[in-house]
């Protein structure tokens, strides 16, 4: 009797690791480590085959998910007359018990230096500051979910986290918590592994603000998806708050499941844009004024000018002109500035004023240096009148900024000059080639 079980038992461990082979073939790497590397074969009949797995959760997940594939192996492996028995391993410690030690005290994950007070409104982001805003001052009110995208360094993380800090001071008793998706992940593959899966879902199930940042990570990841859905599912039905961000709108993440993309647009969905000029001056200044430094509005301009998508690129910037400063005591002039940032703001490609006033130059023919200097002669002056207008129309700069790009003119010279290069337009006097010409010239850099 005993001899036929331990028969039983190795037979069935040669016929699983042949299946194992043939799944190996068929799933990620990373897939049947997780799911399969702990799964032992227990004995063999006639008609079954009984496979130990670490608890129950696997197998759920195992027949829900990878029953077909799993069948396909067995095929493979020319298993065609024994039924799959799937059955949980012994337990070795009660997993309800130090679940609940472990969420007793939950840290947040936020850092205090993201706030509302210092994030910089302009047009770009406006929208979605206010819903953020408030997000934060009535949680789980009209906007639930709230989902917020757009590009990299503009500003997503730091909304996400400063509506945690707000509801933190001004909701004392809410549970919130702060986690980028590939955190989560992580932290769900190892609770499968530790067996330790009903800790962590009480941990996320508990929350009364739950902020997921970077939810794009989501895409071809099949099983994060579904843990997130049942999060969503049980944290909305209770009536929680969920913030969520992402490097685009949901219905543009790839390799993501339908019901989940109509639940991230439940509620808000709202957008942060690439910040115009003026935004990105304030924010420098107001980076300048947080980390005191001094810089005057020449140099605020000129890297404004030049590091356009990024705000954490801005940033870069003046944390170099700080060290430098620090290290040197040399006053920061453009002339500096422009040297130490030379290779910061080489990479940064857009349609720029250095653009505007080459195209200018080879459309009127008139030399850059002209341009941007203080000869009256006619034909030079109505140059810089046209590089004025082109900024002022292709690259929406305000009089002031267009001001500093041309040797320092004044507002009302600046605006004289587009109304008046405006009125000649519109008249289709001669000056309408020269500027459809520079127009030509730019599109095609
Ligand atoms: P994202 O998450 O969208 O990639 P972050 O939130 O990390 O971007 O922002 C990048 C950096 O720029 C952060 O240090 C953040 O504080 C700063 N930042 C972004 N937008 C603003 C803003 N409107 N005002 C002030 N700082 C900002
Ligand atoms: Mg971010």
């Amino acid at each position: 009797m005993e001899r036929l079980s331990e028969d039983r038992e190795l037979r069935a461990r040669k016929l699983w690791e042949e299946v194992l082979g043939h799944l190996k073939e068929r799933i990620t790497a990373q897939a049947f480590e997780t799911w399969f590397s702990e799964t032992r074969a227990v004995t063999v009949s006639d008609d079954r085959l009984i496979i130990e797995v670490p608890n129950e959760f696997y197998i759920d997940w195992l027949e829900e998910h990878y029953s077909k594939v799993v069948r396909e192996a067995l095929r493979s492996a020319g298993i065609t007359n024994l039924k799959l028995i799937y059955r949980p391993a012994p337990k070795e410690e009660r997993e309800d018990e130090r679940g609940f030690i472990a969420v007793k005290k939950p840290s947040t994950r936020l850092q205090a230096r993201y706030t509302f007070d210092n994030f910089v409104v302009g047009k770009s982001n406006e929208f979605a500051y206010s819903a953020a805003r408030a997000v934060a001052h009535s949680p789980s009110g009209e906007y639930n979910p709230l989902f917020i995208y757009g590009g990299v360094g503009l500003g997503k993380t730091h909304l996400l986290q400063a509506i945690g800090n707000y509801c933190l001071k001004k909701h004392k008793k809410l549970k919130v918590h702060y986690v980028p998706a590939e955190t989560f992940m992580n932290e769900m593959i190892r609770a499968i592994q530790k067996r330790s899966m009903v800790s962590f879902k009480l941990k996320y199930r508990q929350l009364d603000v739950l902020l997921i940042d970077d939810i794009q990570f989501l895409r071809d990841k099949e099983m994060l998806q579904e843990e997130i859905f049942h999060t969503f599912n049980s944290l909305y039905d209770a009536g929680k708050q969920i913030v969520m961000t992402s490097d685009r709108p949901p219905k543009e993440i790839p390799s993501i499941e339908e019901r989940l993309v109509s639940r991230f647009q439940w509620g808000l969905v709202v957008d942060i844009k690439p910040p115009d000029l003026e935004t990105r001056m304030a924010i420098l200044r107001k980076k300048c004024e947080e980390e005191g430094i001094h810089l005057n509005d020449e140099i605020i301009h000129f890297i404004a000018q030049k590091v356009r998508k990024n705000i954490r690129e801005l940033e870069g910037c003046l944390v170099r002109i700080a060290a430098f400063h620090s290290l040197t005591k040399r006053p920061i002039t453009l002339q500096v500035a422009e040297e130490i940032l030379r290779d910061m703001i080489k990479e940064s490609r857009g349609l720029e004023v250095t653009d505007i006033i080459e195209a200018v130059s080879q459309a009127f023919n008139i030399p850059a240096r002209e341009i941007k200097g203080k000869r009256r002669k006619k034909e030079i002056v109505e140059a810089r009148q046209a590089a004025m207008y082109l900024m002022r129309h292709m690259l929406g700069m305000s009089l002031k900024s267009i001001g500093y790009s041309l040797g320092g003119r004044d507002h009302s010279t600046v605006i004289h000059s587009i109304e008046k290069v405006e009125k000649l337009v519109e008249d289709g006097e001669d000056i309408v080639e020269k500027i459809e010409k520079a127009k030509e010239i730019l599109r095609s850099l």
